[in-house]
């Protein structure tokens, strides 16, 4: 955690911008480089040539990477082999990177394949919120290789303001209205102030973040089509 702390800190007063980088390598493969920087997990470096150019795509993490371990970037590009042991335990060190967009480069998806989210969304804040919730609302990504388990279909970052979607939710067999019932709880969570309560049948310091409140609960029942979306969850979860 420090570690990270730590080494984030550094990457922000050492490490490289896109162009340094590009120039970087650049140099020490003597031609042109062309540098796409990716958040594609499953490929985590790639180099081939065409007409003269080194096309590179590479993880977005790697600009915080020191210079051993672009080293070892610029020996495989050249070489096509080589020992990629920093490489390597680099990628182990920022694996809670690896399904993290980088904060300015956050992608917002609210189209899928069957559901609308910016159409659920706005419906919902008209019809419950007077419309002032000013969250940003996305699918969440699928990111299957590195993805924690999560059971959550839905989640309300209040750092970032984002309600994420699970994609598990985009398909035909999911009616609307549960979708639209897991966007109306994250809403839920976007509108009310998460309370501090101080719980003295707790022991210890005491203190207990009370994320479903009772006021919570009861603004989630009033959720039009909330009997029948607790009636799906329970069948389709049987
Ligand atoms: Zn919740």
């Amino acid at each position: 955690m420090l570690k990270n702390f730590i080494q984030r800190q550094l990457g922000l007063i050492f490490g490289y911008s896109e162009n340094s980088l590009r120039r970087h390598l650049e140099a020490c493969l003597g031609r042109p480089v062309s540098l796409v920087l990716t958040d594609n997990s499953a490929s985590m470096l790639s180099g081939r040539i065409k007409d003269g150019v080194m096309l590179v795509r590479l993880h977005r993490m790697f600009l915080d990477a020191d210079s051993a371990v672009i080293d070892e970037i610029v020996s495989m590009l050249r070489h096509r082999k080589g020992k990629m042991t920093l490489f390597r335990s680099f990628v182990r060190d920022n694996r809670d990177r690896l399904c993290k967009k980088a904060p300015q480069k956050i992608s917002v998806k609210t189209t899928g394949r069957y559901y609308d989210l910016r159409e659920l969304f706005d419906e919902i804040n008209a019809e419950y919120f007077d419309g002032a919730i000013d969250a940003i609302i996305t699918w969440g990504s699928k990111c299957s290789r590195y993805a924690v388990k999560r059971r959550t279909l839905g989640s309300y970052s209040g750092s970032t303001n984002i309600v994420r979607i699970n994609p598990v939710l985009d398909k035909k067999t999911v009616p609307r209205y549960f979708v639209a019932f897991v966007v109306y709880h994250e809403m839920l969570h976007a509108s009310i102030i998460v309370s501090d309560k101080v719980s003295s049948a707790t022991s210890g310091n005491g203190r207990r973040r009370i994320v479903h409140s009772r006021e919570f609960k009861k603004r989630e029942r009033l959720f039009r089509d909330y009997q029948k979306a607790i009636a799906w969850e329970k069948r389709s979860s049987a």
